[in-house]
């Protein structure tokens, strides 16, 4: 039977944007054996403002966690077969709570969220030269609303019960992954507070060199360090599940939580890029395109971000990837079913897409949060031009799907130029890849085949691979001939590349018309 042949188990809590997913994997093989999936609220309480509520993202994963086993149940998998679970996570989004009373004490900040926009203006006028990249140098990105440091300092400015426990010593700082982990770990009762090379670089408090909390960053933000998580690999035993027995996850109580990776990290090792030069895209809420430059961190020329790609043990070195981030790309799919209405679930927008197969000239910048790489135009709104009489939702559907594709080809000229070498396929993966049509046009636009994991689930992968592969548990090596079952799908260009050049350039005039609408 199943018990017999299957050997040791690995797990990964998968906490995007959108939603949160709980998966099982076969070590041996890679396969997936069982998941269960739940969304996410986000709420829009006032213009630019994301939030969502820490207690149902927890919430969320214990549900996950439990419908897992009935299904591993039902398949007649033993659960003890589970030999470690990792963590991965949609980054920047900022927590505090307390840790007194294990309470969250405000909402989550989502990393789209603009409200810290003001901040970041008068933050950069500050710097000789109003240099965004005043900061560059230590941790790899600019001043931008993005990262979790402008986001904590308006925690700390505006919310009192934040600032009282920052006073008395009773507040924790955290990305999702560190809310999670402690959580997880016993919360107020001996909850292990900790995060990962990966997710502490996207904070601006972190020095990507010496891989830890910067003291003059965090003295640049007013950010007190006892508030901090303790950082440390992305591969390593942090604590034990201790979930109370009354729970249906109850059985998951006692294995290791041994892998923690930011969300495009973990794709970036799901995908096994593991090699300098190797790169993936991943088409969630947003899109971000990352490319391994190995050993070293390089800074980019042409707007990418610097980050750590991934330290797969205590005593092994860290990897850096050179990443280009779009902050809507899904997310423009779940505008037009939300607040325009004109398709009622995300399936729907290929068909409609595909049943006039061209936008007909209108082309939409989604630029809702500014836009982000390669520009970090904070002031940038989104735009809709090139209409006519003639223009239908179909149009516009179609349009949205290229304003993806468009974005994704501006990270990859940058990345391109930035490297010397330029990418001669594009590996992807993330919840949009499901659409072919998007595949299609990615590849026409691109002028480069785009190649896709069969196993869609490659962010889960890589957190899971890491869990596995942490000393201790070691049921799990990291070499891609280990993974030799996973295939793919490749998607070849198909129009000529001068109409592909004729569109790109029509883009980027739309793009120049998003920006600087205030002034
Ligand atoms: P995240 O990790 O950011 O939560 P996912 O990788 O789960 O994102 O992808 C979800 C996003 O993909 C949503 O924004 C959704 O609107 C979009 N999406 C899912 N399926 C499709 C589809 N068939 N066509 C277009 N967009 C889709």
């Amino acid at each position: 039977s199943h018990r017999v042949m299957l050997g040791p188990l690995v797990a990964a809590i998968d906490q995007g944007t959108s939603s949160t997913r709980f998966l099982v994997f076969n070590s041996k093989t890679a396969e997936l054996l069982s998941h269960h999936q739940v969304e996410i609220k986000q709420s829009f309480p006032k213009e630019g403002w994301v939030e969502e509520d820490p207690k149902e993202i927890l919430q969320s994963v214990y549900e996950c966690m439990e419908r897992t086993c009935e299904k591993l149940t039902q398949l007649n998998i033993d659960i003890s077969n589970i030999k470690a679970i990792g963590v991965t996570n949609q980054r920047e989004t900022t927590l505090v709570w307390d840790k007194e009373t294990g309470e969250p004490l405000y909402n989550a900040i989502v990393w789209l969220d603009l409200r810290t926009q003001s901040t970041v203006e008068r933050l950069i006028n500050k710097t000789p030269g109003r240099n965004k990249n005043h900061l560059k140098h230590k941790t790899g990105l600019p001043i931008s609303t993005y990262f979790s440091a402008v986001k904590l300092r308006w925690l700390m400015d505006n919310v009192r019960e934040v600032h009282e426990a920052v006073v008395s010593r009773r507040a924790m700082f955290g990305t999702v992954d560190s809310w999670l982990i402690w959580c997880l770990t016993g919360g107020k009762s001996g909850g292990v507070h900790c995060t990962d090379v990966t997710n502490a670089s996207r904070t601006m408090l972190f020095n990507i060199h010496t891989l830890d909390w910067d003291p003059e960053l965090c003295r640049y933000f007013g950010v007190p360090m006892e508030i901090l998580p303790r950082v440390r690999s992305s591969s390593e035993i942090y604590g034990l599940m201790k979930i109370c027995s009354s729970r249906k996850s109850g059985a998951l109580s006692g294995i290791p939580i041994s892998g923690c990776l930011g969300d495009q990290s973990a794709a970036l090792v799901g995908q096994m890029c593991f090699q300098d030069g190797q790169a993936k895209n991943t088409y969630g809420t947003g899109c971000f395109l990352l490319r391994n430059t190995g050993a070293k961190p390089v800074m980019s020329d042409h707007g990418l971000l610097t980050t750590v790609a991934y330290k797969l043990g205590r005593d092994k070195p860290a990897c850096y990837a050179l990443e280009g981030s779009v902050a809507i790309a899904g997310a423009v799919v779940r505008w037009l079913q939300d607040n325009l209405g004109i398709i009622e679930s995300s399936e729907e927008l290929e068909e409609l897409a595909a049943s006039v197969g061209t936008s007909y000239g209108c082309y939409f910048v989604p630029a809702f949060s500014g836009l982000y790489a390669p520009y970090w135009e904070p002031s940038a709104r989104g735009i809709i031009c090139g209409l006519t009489q003639f223009t239908n939702k179909r149009h516009l559907a179609f349009a949205a799907l290229e304003a993806v594709c468009f974005q994704t080809r501006e990270i990859l000229d940058a990345m391109n130029q930035d490297s010397g070498i330029p990418l001669t396929q594009l590996q992807v993966d993330g919840g949009m890849t499901s659409n072919r049509l998007l595949m299609q046009l990615q590849a026409d636009i691109l002028c480069i085949p785009v190649v896709k994991p069969s196993m869609p689930e490659t962010t889960a992968l890589g957190a899971a691979m890491a869990a596995g592969a942490a000393e201790g548990v070691s049921v799990w090596s990291l070499s891609p001939e280990d993974l030799s079952e996973v295939t793919s799908e490749k998607f070849e260009p198909q129009i000529n590349p001068e109409e592909s050049e004729l569109r790109y350039a029509r883009w980027k005039k739309a793009v120049q018309k998003s920006m600087n609408w205030e002034t």
